[in-house]
């Protein structure tokens, strides 16, 4: 039987996989993770909108009753081309005929000096539940030290990135600091806690047309988030953050949504030409360069808008449509060679793309331009991450959540489950976060 080896059970190993079942092919899944990840979602795990498991799902109940793919949970170290191995941590090498690469990518930080060590990224589960702890912790620290909070920093949340994560981010925070105050009992004075929207760029959500920005932007500032726009980010540090222009703003937590890179993840150490941000270089059919049936999808590669447009060749984005598309179509290009058939080459269908601000506020870009926003926007928001999520029961679950939220503006899974229980304080400085 041919052997297909996926590498990463993201949006594009899922899909690819998927369509790979029930065909003349033995296909192994490899993750390092058991669950598969809805990254669109994880902004409200990290403000204690949903909880871990209504965003992931097994990927071993995904593929339980197709008799041809089977899964292992290890670490990807490399490929080993003259064996056609897939090299994996700790464990035997996974032999492949056929290889596609859909490891995704990684926060990028641009080097900035302390970014990395001192800002919240955001980009697996276990980041966004990282965040969501420190966040809770700094609001319990705040009522159990008031003194001086707010010039401490404590109250101020940092978002740098104006796209479509940071603008989601930056209103999720806003509704989480409002719902602490009007039901959690917490005592501070909600106009003390700051949410400062960084990014470097003039204006917010650069994929989106201008109005659309400015919606974005208007609705943001009218809940009370400032916007600092055209100001680089030049250093972090574990209670500030320093802008280009010298400003230096004290707070505990920056959440880093300034972009991804495919560079430092395994993707970039495979030995395959790789351009731009790390990603790796496809043909049209997204075979990869240089390689014998080799394929890569999704955020790890540069995957080619293709088509009969104008944009044929320019690189598509890094979103969830192209990561499902270019893995189905990947699979398909397996299927062909083993027929015998020629390849085909990739061509994207836009479907828009969507960023939501928060509560009844979203915007709907399509394909033509034509923007849908406001509460209709969000409606489509809401429909359609239901319809991607992966699993029933999540489905359903967010679902009873989003309208119980939308409802009652009450619970949530405001829990601190890391280990740590009580607010650390550091003597010179009141209290800090883990
Ligand atoms: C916070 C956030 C919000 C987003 N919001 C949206 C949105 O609203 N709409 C949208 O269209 N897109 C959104 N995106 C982008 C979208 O999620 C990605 O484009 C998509 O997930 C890419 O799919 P992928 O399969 O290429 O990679 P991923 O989904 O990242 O999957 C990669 C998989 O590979 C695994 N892996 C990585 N390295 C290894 C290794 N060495 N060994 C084994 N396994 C490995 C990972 O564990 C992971 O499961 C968002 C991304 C983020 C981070």
């Amino acid at each position: 039987m041919h052997r297909v080896v996926v590498v990463g059970a993201g949006f594009g190993g899922l899909s690819a996989a998927r369509a790979l079942i029930g065909k003349q092919v033995e296909v192994t899944v490899v993750d390092q993770r058991n669950f598969h990840t809805f990254q669109p979602l994880l902004y409200e795990v990290a403000t204690a909108g949903l909880d871990s498991g209504d965003v992931a799902y097994p990927i071993r109940v995904i593929f339980g009753k197709a008799d041809n793919v089977t899964f292992r949970m290890a670490t990807v170290t490399g490929v080993d081309w003259d064996r056609r191995e897939v090299l994996v941590a700790d464990s035997q090498a996974l032999p492949f005929d056929s290889l596609i690469v859909a490891s995704g990518a990684t926060a990028r930080f641009f080097g900035i000096p302390g970014a990395s060590e001192h800002s919240f990224p955001l980009y697996t589960l276990t980041d966004a539940r990282r965040l969501r702890d420190h966040i809770l912790r700094r609001l319990e620290d705040v009522d159990a030290h008031p003194e001086g909070a707010a010039a401490r920093g404590a109250l101020t949340f940092v978002v740098v990135g104006g796209g479509p994560t940071g603008v989601e981010v930056a209103g999720a925070l806003a509704e989480l600091l409002d719902v602490a105050v009007r039901h959690d009992g917490f005592r501070f004075n909600r106009s003390a806690g700051r949410i400062i929207l960084v990014d470097a760029l003039d204006r917010l959500l650069t994929p989106f047309r201008e109005s659309a920005a400015e919606y974005a932007a208007g609705t943001l500032a009218g809940r009370g988030i400032e916007i600092r726009l055209g100001q680089s980010v030049k250093s972090v540090r574990a209670d500030a953050v320093e802008l280009e222009d010298g400003s230096v703003i004290p707070t505990r937590t920056v959440v880093w949504a300034g972009g991804v890179t495919v560079e430092g993840t395994v993707a970039g150490g495979i030995d395959a030409p790789t351009g731009p941000n790390g990603r790796l270089l496809v043909d049209h059919d997204l075979a990869v360069r240089d390689h014998d049936d080799v394929w890569a999808v999704g955020d790890a590669a540069a995957v080619l808008w293709g088509g009969a447009g104008p944009e044929a060749d320019t690189v598509c984005p890094q979103v969830a449509q192209v990561a499902i598309q270019s893995g189905g179509h990947a699979a398909r290009q397996v299927l062909a060679r083993l027929d015998g058939r020629p390849t085909t080459p990739f061509a994207y269908k836009d479907k828009g793309i969507m960023a939501t601000i928060g509560r009844r506020a979203a915007i709907t870009q399509f394909r033509s331009g034509r923007v849908v926003r406001g509460t209709l926007g969000w409606l489509a928001w809401l429909a359609l991450h239901l319809v991607y999520l992966v699993g029933f029961r999540n489905k359903i679950v967010v679902f009873i959540n989003w309208s119980w939220r939308y409802l009652s503006w009450g619970s949530g899974p405001r829990i601190i489950v890391s280990e740590e229980t009580a607010p650390v304080v550091d003597e010179d400085d009141g209290p800090v976060g883990p």
